[in-house]
């Protein structure tokens, strides 16, 4: 069958991989020259199956109140004259009952630690290097409420398979030694040593090319315009290439893939996708001091952002990069990527204030993304009204971790297999599968 993938960011590039394995004859199109060059560009690289709590949960609502205008928030809502916006303020409201949040829960732990598993093997299958650390995350927090609330929730992810250890602020240093100059401060942790880190850029780039040398083309630089349909099923794409032509691209099956602009070429076919972009920010400087740097990848629950460290190795063994990435808030503000320096200045003072000398704050660079969240923080994987259209798209917070295994069901599931996973797929596959994927008004 011949498949177009629309949309070359992780989710799109891991489709194309899966699909390729089943035997399809794949097309990626992207109006990026690279893969990886929006969301999967520059994010907090935790593969955090333990990042399972969704921002919609019992306590979000009256935290959202109180951070609404202040400029450094964690999470900000910016209230703007947006129908999808209130829409998908009211849906996530809805999903913060303690029900819900347990519901979610469960679909992102069951998709995590298959994707994860799903990555390892991919990991011994091709040899893929991407910077990666498996050396667990370590969620710190700095507040006693904060720390007691997460043991509900670490507590149920256990009971799910992932080893979400509760340790006390000394177990914390001795995992994570660079944490001493905060010890003070600390209330305790959590530890999840199965969870990784890694480059996801460097990640989709790199199976983007092992993509193209199985057989994928991929159509970089082509926009597309539209998707339509005829008798009930998609009939073409439309796209405009590098040089402004016109192009229609035709296929048997089609995968949007396209992160928080899904839903944009949904609406006008009826679908209408509960995305709505959520702008994150990440800070890359280089290690200054190696001793002072952390090696584990860490998660700061006050500030609500995760620390990455990559380190690449040249063909010797030696070290030819080290980089600690910085990543997190959310400001859901349409999709506008302005980098705000207040947000991007407590970023960077919240990293010197936990690691004093680690990085090179000099040399920062600094970058923002759109999230392509869901209210429920779980992703739209499987079928649509539409037979031919398959969506792999709605990752969040979660893309890096959620790729692999999302990839590999997605591509199960439009060659007609059950996905190996039990989840709560669109379109009437798996057990609860979802119809979250209705008409619009
Ligand atoms: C600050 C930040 C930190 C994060 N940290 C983590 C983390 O630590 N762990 C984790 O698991 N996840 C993390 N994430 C989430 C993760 O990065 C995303 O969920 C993931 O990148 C989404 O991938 P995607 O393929 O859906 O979207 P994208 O990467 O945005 O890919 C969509 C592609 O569609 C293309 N496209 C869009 N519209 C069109 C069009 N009209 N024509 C042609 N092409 C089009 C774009 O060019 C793009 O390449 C983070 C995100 C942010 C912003």
């Amino acid at each position: 069958m011949k498949v177009i993938v629309l949309g070359a960011g992780l989710l799109g590039v891991t489709s194309a991989y899966f699909l390729r394995q089943l035997g399809h004859d794949v097309v990626v199109v992207d109006r990026q020259a690279t893969p990886a060059a929006e969301t999967s560009f520059a994010n907090g690289g935790q593969v955090s199956v333990s990042h399972a709590e969704p921002w919609a949960n019992p306590g979000a609502p009256l935290k959202l109140l109180k951070w609404l205008g202040q400029e450094d928030a964690p999470l900000l809502f910016r209230l703007r004259a947006d129908m999808r916006q209130w829409l998908w303020g009211l849906q996530f409201l809805r999903e913060c009952t303690p029900a819900r949040t347990r519901h979610n829960i469960e679909q992102i732990v069951r998709l995590g630690t298959y994707s994860r598993t799903t990555l390892q093997q991919l990991r011994r299958d091709i040899g893929i290097r991407y910077d990666e650390r498996t050396q667990g995350i370590l969620h710190f927090y700095t507040s006693e409420k904060e720390f007691d609330a997460a043991e509900a929730p670490a507590a149920q992810m256990r009971a799910l398979g992932c080893d979400r250890r509760v340790i006390s602020a000394d177990e914390a240093v001795q995992i994570e030694p660079a944490l001493r100059h905060v010890r003070p401060q600390l209330a305790g942790a959590t530890y999840t040593s199965e969870d990784e880190s890694g480059d996801a850029q460097a990640f989709a780039r790199a199976l983007a090319r092992q993509c193209e040398a199985d057989g994928v083309q991929f159509r970089m630089g082509h926009h597309i315009t539209a998707l339509r349909e005829a008798g009930g099923r998609i009939d073409h794409v439309e796209a405009t290439d590098a040089e402004g032509r016109y192009q229609r691209l035709k296929a048997d099956a089609y995968v949007l893939a396209m992160g928080s602009f899904s839903p944009l070429l949904a609406q006008p076919l009826g679908i209408r996708l509960p995305i709505y972009p959520a702008k994150g920010y990440s800070v890359t400087m280089p290690v200054k001091d190696a001793g002072m740097a952390h090696q584990v990848s860490l998660t700061d629950d006050e500030f609500k952002l995760v620390f990455s460290r990559y380190t690449s190795h040249g063909a010797d063994g030696t070290v030819v990069g080290d980089r600690l990435r910085i990543a997190g808030t959310a400001e859901l503000n349409g999709y506008n990527r302005d980098l705000n320096r207040v947000r991007c200045e407590a970023i960077v003072r919240r990293t010197e204030q936990l690691f004093p000398g680690a990085g090179d704050a000099s040399q920062a660079q600094f970058w923002s993304g759109l999230r392509p969240a869901t209210p429920s923080n779980v992703p739209l994987i499987g079928g649509s009204k539409l037979p031919n259209l398959f969506l792999n798209t709605g990752h969040g917070t979660l893309g890096w971790t959620h790729a692999c295994g999302s990839g590999k069901s997605l591509a199960r599931i439009v060659s007609g297999l059950a996905p190996e996973v039990d989840f709560a797929f669109t379109g009437g596959v798996g057990q609860g599968s979802r119809r979250l994927v209705t008409a619009a008004a």
